[in-house]
């Protein structure tokens, strides 16, 4: 039997909604998806005319349709935005060597000028290395961190004035429940802001906010897009994969659970009296950190001293060992300048 499109367009439905169950063919479809991000980013007032946005760019599905309908968008509305795409090279073999290759066919695809960074460069590690250092249960934590950094560095580097990532409506849902689960009011709170990130790092913004993940991967599938398909070859992490379980399930039940999630963290409000950390700047390398030294160079000084595990988890041991350390080295040198003169 035949479906029309529920528009009464005339056309033959191809695809049903994720969203909403509509039938709906291709371009309706299409123009669906288009209108609800331009409206993410012309209501949340995203962008201003004239920025630098640099999009994270892994060569995954939600990164390359970021791309792609960010320049079409900026283009048919006239949001007067120059875009760049910034690659972070993780050294993962097997797996970011060849999605970077899907980033290069992009660039020149849709002529947007491309950056990559390694972790090499940046940290003097690649991700292979640190596996081998810390094993595969902790890797994705060392993982998160520098690549954080590394995109603010890269889009400090090229003069950004703002970062785009190809975070989803899943992603966002999935870390409302884990930061619930964690009792991480600060995260729980950041994590709904249209725009994130304070002094001493680039605002953020996420215009994928309430784009379900499986209308990421039909948009990209009917548009031919050209992505890398392939999981990381270390395993995701443990906790956000029972987030991510979770999130599915609900999905199946009911389709407007993961907006429902994303909308009720937004709603969520911190009463008055509780105390947040406060977010300043890392006395080591400079980058915003709400505690002396920042979570990356804790976990850097703990590998290049062979003692990777060190930083792991919620102890603050690492970064007292590290401060410690710092202040004996501070006391030694002033007692040699004081027995000098
Ligand atoms: Fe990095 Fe973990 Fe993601 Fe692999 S799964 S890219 S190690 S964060």
């Amino acid at each position: 039997m035949v479906v029309f499109c529920s528009t009464g367009c005339g056309s033959t439905a191809v695809l049903k909604r994720p969203k909403t169950d509509d039938a709906l063919c291709k371009n309706c479809f299409f123009w669906a998806f288009e209108t609800e991000v331009h409206h993410t980013i012309t209501s949340t007032k995203m962008f201003q005319p004239g920025q630098l946005v640099a999009i994270g760019a892994s060569g995954g599905k939600d990164s390359t349709v970021l791309a792609y309908v960010l320049k079409h968008l900026n283009e048919k509305y006239n949001y007067g935005l120059k875009l760049v795409l910034l690659s972070i090279d993780e050294g993962i073999t097997g797996y970011r060597d060849d999605s970077l290759e899907s980033v290069k066919r992009n660039q020149e695809e849709y002529n947007i000028p491309l950056t990559v960074l390694s972790y090499k460069d940046l940290y003097g590690w690649t991700m292979d290395d640190i596996v081998k250092q810390v094993g595969r249960k902790n890797n994705c934590t060392f993982c998160g961190v520098f690549r954080r950094q590394a995109l603010d560095r890269g889009a400090m580097l090229l003069k950004c004035d703002i970062i785009a990532t190809g975070h989803n409506a899943d992603d966002v849902a999935e870390t409302i429940l884990m930061n619930l689960l964690r009792g991480d009011i600060a995260r729980l709170q950041r994590c709904t802001f249209h725009i994130t990130g304070s002094d001493g790092s680039l605002p953020r913004v996420k215009p994928f906010k309430y784009a379900y993940e499986k209308e990421i991967v039909l948009y990209a599938y009917f548009k031919k897009l050209d992505y890398f398909a392939t999981e990381c070859v270390y395993a995701p992490d443990a906790y956000r994969g029972h987030a991510r379980a979770l999130v599915k399930d609900l999905e199946a039940l009911r389709s407007t659970s993961i907006i429902d999630i994303i909308h009720a963290g937004e709603q969520l409000a911190i009463k008055d009296g509780v105390k947040l950390p406060k977010q300043g700047l890392c006395s080591s390398c400079g980058y915003v950190s709400s505690n002396i030294i920042c979570k990356a160079c804790v976990l850097l000084e703990g590998l290049n001293r062979g003692r990777p595990k060190l930083a792991i988890g919620k102890s603050n041991k690492a970064l007292a060992e590290l401060l410690a350390e710092r202040l004996q080295n501070a006391a030694s040198i002033k007692t040699t300048i004081q027995d000098q003169f």
